[in-house]
Protein backbone atom coordinates (compact mmCIF):
# COMPACT_ATOMS: atom_id res chain seq x y z
CA UNK A 1 0.00 0.00 0.00
CA UNK A 2 0.92 3.74 -1.12
CA UNK A 3 -0.47 5.81 1.34
CA UNK A 4 -0.34 10.24 2.33
CA UNK A 5 -1.23 11.38 5.56
CA UNK A 6 -2.31 14.98 4.67
CA UNK A 7 -2.94 17.31 7.24
CA UNK A 8 -1.72 20.41 9.22
CA UNK A 9 1.19 20.15 11.77
CA UNK A 10 0.13 19.00 15.25
CA UNK A 11 -2.78 17.31 13.72
CA UNK A 12 -1.11 13.89 15.15
CA UNK A 13 -0.02 12.35 12.04
CA UNK A 14 3.47 11.55 12.79
CA UNK A 15 1.59 9.74 16.06
CA UNK A 16 -0.58 7.77 13.80
CA UNK A 17 2.10 7.02 10.74
CA UNK A 18 4.03 5.32 13.38
CA UNK A 19 1.10 3.34 14.26
CA UNK A 20 0.38 2.35 11.02
CA UNK A 21 3.84 1.60 10.17
CA UNK A 22 3.58 -1.17 12.84
CA UNK A 23 0.71 -2.19 11.61
CA UNK A 24 1.58 -2.80 8.62
CA UNK A 25 5.00 -3.75 8.66
CA UNK A 26 5.75 -0.73 6.02
CA UNK A 27 8.15 2.25 6.46
CA UNK A 28 6.82 5.74 7.60
CA UNK A 29 8.82 8.46 5.43
CA UNK A 30 8.27 11.87 7.10
CA UNK A 31 10.37 14.33 5.04
CA UNK A 32 10.64 15.88 8.53
CA UNK A 33 12.27 13.84 10.59
CA UNK A 34 14.51 13.06 7.20
CA UNK A 35 15.68 17.40 7.02
CA UNK A 36 15.92 17.02 10.87
CA UNK A 37 18.30 14.51 10.09
CA UNK A 38 20.58 15.90 7.96
CA UNK A 39 20.52 18.87 9.62
CA UNK A 40 22.37 17.21 12.37
CA UNK A 41 24.09 15.32 10.49
CA UNK A 42 25.47 18.85 8.89
CA UNK A 43 25.16 17.66 5.10
CA UNK A 44 24.88 20.13 2.09
CA UNK A 45 20.70 19.36 2.35
CA UNK A 46 21.00 20.07 5.58
CA UNK A 47 22.83 23.46 5.61
CA UNK A 48 20.48 24.34 2.93
CA UNK A 49 17.17 23.40 4.92
CA UNK A 50 17.89 24.68 8.26
CA UNK A 51 17.25 28.22 7.93
CA UNK A 52 13.74 27.74 6.06
CA UNK A 53 12.77 25.25 8.91
CA UNK A 54 14.08 26.90 12.04
CA UNK A 55 11.72 29.54 10.69
CA UNK A 56 8.79 27.75 10.18
CA UNK A 57 8.74 28.73 6.37
CA UNK A 58 8.79 25.46 3.36
CA UNK A 59 11.65 23.78 2.63
CA UNK A 60 12.24 24.74 -1.52
CA UNK A 61 10.48 21.73 -3.36
CA UNK A 62 13.34 20.46 -5.65
CA UNK A 63 15.22 19.93 -2.74
CA UNK A 64 12.62 18.14 -0.28
CA UNK A 65 11.34 16.34 -3.95
CA UNK A 66 14.84 14.69 -4.40
CA UNK A 67 15.17 13.78 -0.88
CA UNK A 68 12.12 11.56 -0.77
CA UNK A 69 12.37 10.18 -4.15
CA UNK A 70 15.75 8.86 -3.03
CA UNK A 71 14.04 7.50 -0.21
CA UNK A 72 11.61 5.85 -2.05
CA UNK A 73 13.70 4.01 -4.14
CA UNK A 74 15.42 1.89 -0.85
CA UNK A 75 14.20 -1.55 -0.90
CA UNK A 76 11.95 -1.73 2.25
CA UNK A 77 9.67 0.79 0.22
CA UNK A 78 8.80 -2.28 -2.00
CA UNK A 79 5.92 -3.57 -0.45
CA UNK A 80 4.58 0.17 0.08
CA UNK A 81 4.95 3.03 2.58
CA UNK A 82 3.46 6.00 4.89
CA UNK A 83 4.08 9.98 3.58
CA UNK A 84 3.96 12.08 6.85
CA UNK A 85 4.91 15.66 5.74
CA UNK A 86 4.79 15.22 1.95
CA UNK A 87 3.71 16.20 -0.37
CA UNK A 88 3.07 19.74 1.03
CA UNK A 89 2.45 21.83 -2.43
CA UNK A 90 1.09 21.05 -5.61
CA UNK A 91 4.40 20.57 -7.58
CA UNK A 92 5.67 17.81 -4.81
CA UNK A 93 2.21 16.42 -5.52
CA UNK A 94 2.80 16.34 -9.54
CA UNK A 95 6.37 15.35 -8.43
CA UNK A 96 5.54 12.83 -7.06
CA UNK A 97 2.67 10.99 -9.08
CA UNK A 98 5.63 11.64 -12.09
CA UNK A 99 7.93 9.32 -9.96
CA UNK A 100 5.05 6.68 -8.82
CA UNK A 101 4.04 6.59 -12.63
CA UNK A 102 7.16 5.61 -13.67
CA UNK A 103 7.68 2.80 -11.45
CA UNK A 104 3.66 1.83 -12.13
CA UNK A 105 2.96 2.23 -8.69
CA UNK A 106 0.34 4.78 -7.42
CA UNK A 107 -0.32 6.73 -4.42
CA UNK A 108 -3.47 3.86 -3.24
CA UNK A 109 -5.25 6.68 -0.42
CA UNK A 110 -4.63 10.05 1.14
CA UNK A 111 -5.90 10.18 4.43
CA UNK A 112 -7.00 13.54 5.19
CA UNK A 113 -6.22 14.90 9.26
CA UNK A 114 -9.27 16.92 9.84
CA UNK A 115 -9.15 19.32 12.87
CA UNK A 116 -9.93 22.77 14.69
CA UNK A 117 -7.36 24.85 13.95
CA UNK A 118 -7.58 26.87 16.41
CA UNK A 119 -6.42 24.06 18.95
CA UNK A 120 -3.43 24.04 16.69
CA UNK A 121 -1.30 26.24 18.61
CA UNK A 122 -1.80 24.70 22.42
CA UNK A 123 -0.91 21.31 20.91
CA UNK A 124 2.41 22.44 19.25
CA UNK A 125 3.68 24.38 21.84
CA UNK A 126 3.09 22.31 24.87
CA UNK A 127 4.78 19.16 22.35
CA UNK A 128 8.04 17.73 23.62
CA UNK A 129 10.22 15.10 21.80
CA UNK A 130 12.21 12.46 22.36
CA UNK A 131 15.22 12.97 20.71
CA UNK A 132 15.97 9.27 20.06
CA UNK A 133 12.89 8.50 18.81
CA UNK A 134 10.75 7.09 21.48
CA UNK A 135 7.69 9.31 20.67
CA UNK A 136 6.24 12.29 21.82
CA UNK A 137 4.28 13.93 25.37
CA UNK A 138 2.70 16.86 25.90
CA UNK A 139 3.28 18.93 28.65
CA UNK A 140 -0.26 20.13 29.45
CA UNK A 141 -2.80 16.74 27.93
CA UNK A 142 -0.09 13.78 27.99
CA UNK A 143 2.61 14.76 30.26
CA UNK A 144 5.78 12.55 30.55
CA UNK A 145 5.85 10.64 33.99
CA UNK A 146 9.02 12.52 34.61
CA UNK A 147 9.75 16.21 34.49
CA UNK A 148 10.46 16.65 30.90
CA UNK A 149 11.83 13.02 30.26
CA UNK A 150 10.97 10.28 27.82
CA UNK A 151 9.20 7.50 29.67
CA UNK A 152 11.43 5.12 27.78
CA UNK A 153 14.77 6.25 27.54
CA UNK A 154 14.83 9.01 30.13
CA UNK A 155 16.54 11.48 28.30
CA UNK A 156 15.33 15.11 28.44
CA UNK A 157 13.05 15.66 26.12
CA UNK A 158 13.31 18.58 23.49
CA UNK A 159 11.10 21.59 22.74
CA UNK A 160 11.49 21.66 18.46
CA UNK A 161 12.83 25.15 17.39
CA UNK A 162 9.90 25.81 15.37
CA UNK A 163 7.50 24.88 17.72
CA UNK A 164 7.59 27.96 19.44
CA UNK A 165 4.42 30.58 19.17
CA UNK A 166 6.41 32.91 16.05
CA UNK A 167 7.15 29.92 14.23
CA UNK A 168 4.13 28.08 14.65
CA UNK A 169 2.19 31.00 12.81
CA UNK A 170 4.44 30.69 10.07
CA UNK A 171 3.84 26.66 9.67
CA UNK A 172 -0.09 27.21 9.96
CA UNK A 173 0.25 30.07 7.61
CA UNK A 174 2.23 27.51 5.21
CA UNK A 175 -0.25 24.72 5.31
CA UNK A 176 -2.64 26.97 4.52
CA UNK A 177 -1.69 28.28 1.72
CA UNK A 178 0.01 25.45 0.14
CA UNK A 179 -1.05 22.30 1.85
CA UNK A 180 -4.83 22.71 2.47
CA UNK A 181 -5.09 22.81 -1.82
CA UNK A 182 -3.74 19.22 -1.75
CA UNK A 183 -7.36 18.44 -0.84
CA UNK A 184 -9.03 18.88 -3.33
CA UNK A 185 -6.29 17.99 -5.68
CA UNK A 186 -6.44 14.32 -4.55
CA UNK A 187 -10.39 14.81 -3.97
CA UNK A 188 -10.62 15.24 -7.84
CA UNK A 189 -8.65 12.32 -8.20
CA UNK A 190 -11.02 10.02 -5.92
CA UNK A 191 -8.66 8.98 -3.22
CA UNK A 192 -8.89 11.63 -0.35
CA UNK A 193 -10.48 9.72 2.90
CA UNK A 194 -11.16 12.43 5.69
CA UNK A 195 -10.66 11.78 8.97
CA UNK A 196 -12.04 13.70 12.26
CA UNK A 197 -8.44 13.43 14.00
CA UNK A 198 -9.60 14.74 17.61
CA UNK A 199 -10.72 12.36 20.45
CA UNK A 200 -9.35 9.05 21.35
CA UNK A 201 -6.31 7.72 19.63
CA UNK A 202 -7.27 3.92 19.24
CA UNK A 203 -9.86 5.30 17.46
CA UNK A 204 -8.41 7.04 15.28
CA UNK A 205 -6.10 4.56 14.50
CA UNK A 206 -9.18 1.82 14.14
CA UNK A 207 -10.56 4.99 11.72
CA UNK A 208 -7.78 4.54 9.86
CA UNK A 209 -7.09 0.79 9.43
CA UNK A 210 -10.59 0.78 8.08
CA UNK A 211 -10.21 3.47 5.48
CA UNK A 212 -6.75 1.52 4.14
CA UNK A 213 -8.09 -1.50 4.03
CA UNK A 214 -11.32 -0.29 1.80
CA UNK A 215 -8.37 1.82 -0.30
CA UNK A 216 -6.72 -2.34 -0.80
P1 LIG B 1 7.36 18.44 10.14
O1 LIG B 1 8.20 17.64 11.06
O2 LIG B 1 6.62 17.61 9.13
O3 LIG B 1 6.45 19.41 10.87
O4 LIG B 1 8.36 19.33 9.26
C1 LIG B 1 9.24 20.25 9.87
C2 LIG B 1 9.73 21.25 8.86
O5 LIG B 1 10.46 20.58 7.82
C3 LIG B 1 8.65 22.04 8.13
O6 LIG B 1 8.18 23.15 8.86
C4 LIG B 1 9.41 22.45 6.86
O7 LIG B 1 10.33 23.49 7.15
C5 LIG B 1 10.22 21.20 6.58
N1 LIG B 1 9.48 20.25 5.72
C6 LIG B 1 9.06 19.00 6.05
N2 LIG B 1 8.44 18.42 5.03
C7 LIG B 1 8.44 19.33 4.02
C8 LIG B 1 7.93 19.33 2.69
N3 LIG B 1 7.26 18.27 2.19
N4 LIG B 1 8.12 20.44 1.93
C9 LIG B 1 8.79 21.50 2.40
N5 LIG B 1 9.28 21.58 3.65
C10 LIG B 1 9.12 20.49 4.46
Amino acid sequence: MRIIFLGPPGSGKGTQAKLLRDDLQIPQLSTGDLLRAAVKAGTKLGQQAKSFMDGGHLVPDDLVISLIVERMEQPDCERGFILDGFPRTEPQAEALADALKARGKPIDVVINFEIDQARLVDRLVGRRICPHGHGEWHVKFNPPRNNETCDQCGEPLVHREDDHEDKIVNRLEAYRRDTEPLQAYYRERGILRDIAAEGDMDQISSRIRALVDAAA
